[in-house]
């Protein structure tokens, strides 16, 4: 096999732009399209080879140690990228066609963090320091990912568009395609001195503090996105967003039902009879309820604008409170006695059917059930 130096007329030692230059030459002289003749295709064929060899670092080092043993036209690593202008890609500007090469910095990703809240927390709202373990930004650095008083340089091999193009073989002739560049992995640059303290990449893993004022009403499952504080991108590229997803505990008394706090009033029997005046605590501060005379089991006590600030504003939810009157379970004889005296005096009703109760209270009950 024809030394792949010799076919392309260079030496040994010749620049990756040389060896460039010498292909661009012999191509525009045996390409199959201009030139027809067989000898100049099979010409053409070697060029070709050699130029894929010896543009490809990698495979030039091997060549010239003696490997490469690929069969002719095997084109170890080329891919069909599409099939190019062969025209254009050969004999037009060449640079000018190719894909710019692609930055390195990047946007981060985002970043998701879990908080627990009491109830109480949603009623108006709270604030929180959350703790967050992303990239920041290289103080070394500053994102530029090299040691500081230097920079990256351009590509030697795809001379900064972080391309490079290849001649793949195929049933319709040869095809140029263009692949980022594997030495400068499609940047254009590389860097010779990468900064020490990220390694090159612009960015360190860090433990920093986020303050969140969290609004009243937010619920469980709730994802609060707090734009730009996620983690820094590669190179120091615009930062991800931070998502606080919330998760709200179950209180022991009070529960909820959209902006409204649900509770239940246990009232005894001769308090429901007679009527009474209480002070329960709210998630909120002592709230005076007032019993009438007479509560069923089942009324509902409503104290407005107790519940919960909504999520997008406006007036606070109600606190419903449903009373359930307690029956006493131990009488004494005395104790006895009285009630059957009561239920002689009142004449009172034997039990009867009525409607089964789909009112509030039923939905209260059956929530502190569950
Ligand atoms: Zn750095
Ligand atoms: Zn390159």
């Amino acid at each position: 096999m024809a030394d792949h130096y010799e076919v392309l007329g260079v030496s040994r030692d010749a620049s990756p732009e040389e060896i460039k230059k010498a292909y661009r030459r012999l191509a525009r002289e045996l390409h199959p399209d201009v030139n027809p003749g067989a000898d100049a295709s099979e010409r053409f064929k070697l060029v070709t080879h050699a130029y894929d060899v010896l543009s490809d670092p990698e495979q030039r080092q091997r060549y010239d140690m003696g490997g490469d043993g690929s069969p002719f036209g095997g084109g170890a690593g080329a891919g069909f990228g599409g099939f190019g202008d062969i025209f254009e890609t050969f004999f037009g500007g060449g640079g000018a066609r190719t894909g710019r090469p692609r930055s390195r910095r990047e946007r981060g990703q985002d970043a998701l963090v879990r908080v627990t809240l009491d109830l109480a927390d949603v009623v108006f709202g709270t604030h929180r320091d959350i703790e967050v373990d992303t990239a920041v930004l290289c103080d070394t650095c500053q994102g530029s990912c090299c040691q500081p008083g230097t920079q990256p340089t351009t590509c030697d091999i795809c001379h900064g568009s972080g391309q490079v193009q290849r001649t793949v073989r195929s049933l319709l002739g040869n095809v140029v395609t263009s692949q980022p560049c594997t030495t400068c992995q499609g940047y254009g640059t590389t860097i010779p001195y990468p900064c020490a303290t990220c390694q090159g990449q612009g960015r360190v893993r860090a433990r920093r503090t986020v303050s969140v004022d969290i609004p009243g009403g937010v619920e469980t499952g709730l994802r609060l996105q707090l734009p730009g504080s996620g983690e820094v991108g590669p190179a120091g590229g615009p930062n991800g967003d931070l998502y606080l997803e919330v998760t709200v505990a179950n209180h022991e008394v009070f529960s909820r039902e959209g902006d409204d706090l649900l509770a239940t009033l246990e009232v005894s029997m001769p308090d429901a009879i007679l009527g009474t005046r209480t002070t329960i605590s709210s998630l909120d501060g002592d709230v005076d309820l007032e019993v009438r005379s007479g509560v069923q089991s089942g009324d509902v006590l409503t104290v407005k604008g107790r519940g919960i600030t909504p999520l997008r504003g406006g007036t606070r939810g109600d606190l419903r409170v449903g009373v359930q009157v307690v029956t006493p379970t131990k009488l004494d004889a005395k104790e006895r006695a009285l009630i059957e005296d009561f239920a002689k005096r009142t004449k009172a009703p034997a039990p009867r059917l009525a409607q089964f109760h789909q009112g509030m209270f039923s939905k209260l009950r059956d929530r502190f059930r569950g």
